[in-house]
């Protein structure tokens, strides 16, 4: 069996974003030179998130609405901030939202579903993170 690995670097604009990385996935599976097995993405942050859905934008600001309702930002509301930081919000909106997301490779290339593409859910960027790829097979 091989393996693969590759880190991405991420510095959002805003605080709050949704990126689409499905592209650089796509190049790093090229890059294994894996025909079958499994591709893993996954943040490497607590206030980040990295799921799969559909690439519309009226869809990613509905999820960054339905988050806002579900955990606002708000200083003082969480137990969290009370160490000082401002980013609970974030956590919780990470933990809705998911770590990593494990996509088949068959014949050298992510299988989706249709329409499915992989997102990094920013919740607190504006700083440099990283996601990790992990692919292994044959
Ligand atoms: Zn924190």
């Amino acid at each position: 069996m091989k393996s693969f690995t590759k880190h991405l670097s991420i510095k959002t604009k805003e605080k709050m974003e949704m990126i689409n990385i499905t592209s650089q996935v796509e190049q790093a599976v090229r890059e294994s030179g894996i025909k079958e097995g499994l591709c893993l993405v996954n943040s490497m942050h607590i206030t980040s998130s990295v799921f799969v859905n559909d690439e519309e934008s009226g869809l990613k600001q509905d999820f960054l609405d339905w988050l806002e309702k579900l955990a606002p930002y708000n200083v003082e509301k969480y137990r969290h901030n009370l160490t000082g930081e401002d980013n609970a919000h974030a956590h919780l909106k990470r933990t809705i939202m998911g770590r990593e997301a494990v996509v088949a490779i068959t014949e050298g290339r992510l299988d989706f579903g249709p329409w499915e593409q992989i997102f990094y859910g920013e919740f607190d960027g504006q700083r440099n993170k990283r996601v990790l790829i992990k692919v292994i097979g044959e």
